[in-house]
């Protein structure tokens, strides 16, 4: 029986890139026939191009084409999500609408699953792209590292392959702004790299705009952690200690000079110990609210608006709980 790929696209402003990319895994899937069959999901991100056009014209074409239309701009890691939703492969690739996933490397891509690994990531040696872009993957990274445990020397990127069963673990999750390396590492230890080249755009520019960027890493923080709260708390903490050992150095100070001025120094270990004791309060308080949050929070990832070639009743991930 043939292995069955699902590739899942998130297509944003893409109308002269994504065809391209979709003819290449169509030929590539072709050179081993005997043992891969594909479908190929793109998820329109409500893009403002034309690109549900060009989908929609595939589509017609080639029934294992299969398009999700989002309502809404919900971002990359919604859009996968919503093509995670209708996956029936027992692989699920992810790659971007642009070209620069060497999708001829897919198969070096594939081989870690068949040794037991659960999710693999293609590791590009020299990401191009801008300064600003690699000092946001770099924060990215470390945020990565600190708040969901991601291991240290792990490269994420959007050129990867999960098992099946990740893929299903990863759609339980319904509250609003995922963060996809968040919830495969919260399925699976067994994850990799596999080293290969990205290659350049083959259109267009980078939709990642600083605002997109930002709120990722914050979904990030907020989503899977209570980590920045708890450092408000710490920072609190050690505040209030300051202030309190300010404080008892100047008592003893003026124990031992009782000459000595102590308003300045003393007003100032007030004002450390109570303003660290409020952070300390709010930290706490936010700890609860964060978990609240987190816990029921259940305002949609994405809304589909339309589906091609896709069963109507097999759908919606109910995102309304
Ligand atoms: N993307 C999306 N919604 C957005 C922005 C981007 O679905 O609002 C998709 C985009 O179509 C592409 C992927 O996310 O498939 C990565 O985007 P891009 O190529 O701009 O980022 P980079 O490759 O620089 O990380
Ligand atoms: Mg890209």
């Amino acid at each position: 029986m043939k292995t069955l790929l699902s590739f899942v696209i998130p297509c944003y402003r893409s109308e002269l890139t994504v065809e391209k990319v979709i003819d290449e895994i169509i030929e590539t899937v072709a050179h081993c026939a005997d043992k891969y069959d594909y479908e190929i999901i793109c998820v329109n991100d409500c893009s403002p191009d034309n690109v549900i056009s060009v989908l929609k014209k595939s589509a017609s074409g080639n029934k294992k084409i299969k398009v999700i239309d989002l309502a809404k701009n919900s971002g990359k890691h919604a859009a996968l999500m919503a093509g995670y939703a209708e996956v029936s492969g027992s692989f699920v690739v992810n790659l971007d609408d642009d070209g620069q996933c060497p999708i001829d490397k897919l198969w070096d891509l594939l081989a870690p699953l068949y040794e037991g690994y659960d999710a693999v990531y293609a590791k590009y040696p020299h990401k191009k792209q801008s300064a600003f872009k690699n000092f946001g993957s770099k924060i990215n990274s470390m945020m990565a590292n600190y708040i969901i445990n991601k291991p240290k020397d792990l490269y994420i990127s959007n050129f990867s392959v999960y098992k099946r069963f990740v893929v299903d673990e990863m759609i339980l999750y319904r509250n609003p702004y995922p963060y996809n390396t968040g919830l495969v590492l919260r399925a699976t230890s067994k994850v990799t790299n596999v080293k290969m080249a990205e290659r350049e755009r083959s259109a267009g520019v980078g939709h990642y705009t600083f605002k997109k960027s930002l709120s990722l890493w914050i979904n990030g923080f907020t989503s899977f952690s209570v980590k920045p709260l708890r450092i408000a708390t710490f920072c609190g903490a050690l505040t209030a200690l300051i202030g309190f050992v300010s404080g008892v150095v100047t008592i003893i100070n003026k124990i031992l000079n009782p000459d000595m001025l102590a308003g300045y120094s003393s007003l100032m270990a007030v004002l450390l110990f109570v303003s660290g004791m409020i952070m300390l309060m709010l930290g706490m308080i936010g700890e609860y609210i964060g978990r609240i949050y987190i816990c029921i929070n259940n305002s949609p990832q994405y809304v589909v608006r339309d589906k091609i070639n896709l069963c109507e009743t097999s759908k919606e991930i109910k995102n309304d709980q």
